[in-house]
């Protein structure tokens, strides 16, 4: 088991639940955007968000953000060590820096302290297209071996410290060397891990990519906390990591929906009825797994496992509940009655 470090008042690793974090994508110094953004993004189930500090401006925004929201707040630190130190005097709630990177051991000194001060993690963030250039040379390129050296390398300057509040991460573009890093990673290490995949691409892809990779790692009880990378609306990025936690089988709230795959049964549009039905339980917080079918003859059978479900048919469908029939329901009122019996649960 991982050791457990915490995010404001978020615990991550030692036997804790999976986090799903996520990043804006506002120019942090916009506190008014950034803000709205965080508050769509916790709506959406978001636990920890992350906002990038390139500059002071983006840097003395931090605290007026924080205090907007109620999720902690991760600042995304390249380079200028400077820059952290002005975070966490605003109040940020960890660190992701890479300690190697930020000019000589008096400068990690100063970050390592005052995150110290005030308990806050650092997370290391490796990540394949910005390894270090001897490393690259010594493994011939982005490998499983290679990031796991560089994560190596910077956490060995913060233990230099006496500083253990440490997260990591290994990214790449490439799922199988991500997953590959993760596995060795959590051979040699007992820090918390950040999973996820980089530069993914867009919403289907990305969530695709993310999909094997972190849901591969979950599978294999490695990770702690996740991010879903996408190039798109970050509330995507929550909802897909939502559904692969539930797809990993490693967190169960919310509910679950399960559809038919069709057949020469099929007597409804199944296809706009999944639609429909999936976009009304984004409003529904209960731990239940609804089911959408496509006929009345097998799909309340079929789907005797759902706590819930529907049955389309011509003109009517059936509504089950646990197999059993409830009621059968003129068509254009069945995904209605659903909701009328799955608030009565
Ligand atoms: S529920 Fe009915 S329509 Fe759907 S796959 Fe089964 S038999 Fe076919």
């Amino acid at each position: 088991m991982t050791r457990q470090i915490h995010v404001g008042g978020v615990a991550v690793g030692g036997g804790a639940p999976v986090t799903i974090q996520s990043m804006t994508n506002t120019p942090t110094h916009d506190v008014e955007a950034t803000v709205a953004q965080i508050r769509r993004l916790e709506e959406a189930g978001c636990e920890i968000i992350r906002v990038a500090v390139p500059d002071q401006r983006a840097a003395e925004a931090v605290g007026a953000i924080r205090a907007a929201i109620s999720i902690p707040l991760v600042v995304d630190i390249h380079f200028d060590y400077r820059l952290a130190l002005e975070c966490v005097r605003q109040g940020c709630d960890a660190v992701r820096i890479n300690p190697g990177n930020i000019g000589g051991p008096d400068r990690v000194a100063a970050v390592a302290d005052a995150c110290k001060a005030k308990r806050l993690p650092i997370r290391i963030g490796v990540n394949g297209g910005s390894l270090e250039k001897p490393l690259l040379a010594r493994f011939g390129g982005v490998t499983p071996e290679a990031l796991v050296e560089s994560a190596f390398g910077h956490i060995k300057l913060l233990e230099d410290c006496g500083f253990r509040d440490i997260c990591v991460s290994l990214k790449s573009s490439s799922v199988p060397v991500t997953m590959r890093a993760y596995q060795l990673m959590s051979t040699k290490s007992d820090y918390p891990l950040h999973i996820g995949v980089t530069e993914t691409g867009t919403l289907r892809m990305g969530t695709l990519k993310s999909a094997v990779g972190i849901g591969g790692l979950l599978a294999l009880g490695i990770g702690d906390t996740m991010r879903v990378s996408l190039s798109a609306d970050p509330v995507e990025e929550v909802r897909a990591a939502r559904e692969i936690l539930k797809a990993a089988g490693v967190r169960r709230e919310g509910p679950e929906l399960i559809s038919c795959p069709t057949c020469g049964r099929t007597r409804v549009d199944l296809i706009a009825l999944v639609g429909e039905v999936e976009e009304r339980l984004k409003r529904v917080d209960k731990p239940i797994t609804v089911a959408v079918m496509g006929c009345a003859v097998n799909g309340p059978g079929e789907a005797a496992a759902a706590d819930v479900g529907i049955a389309g048919g011509v003109g009517e469908g059936l509504l089950f509940r646990k197999g059993e029939i409830v009621k059968k329901v003129p068509q254009e009122r069945l995904v209605d009655e659903l909701f009328a019996l799955i608030a009565e649960l």
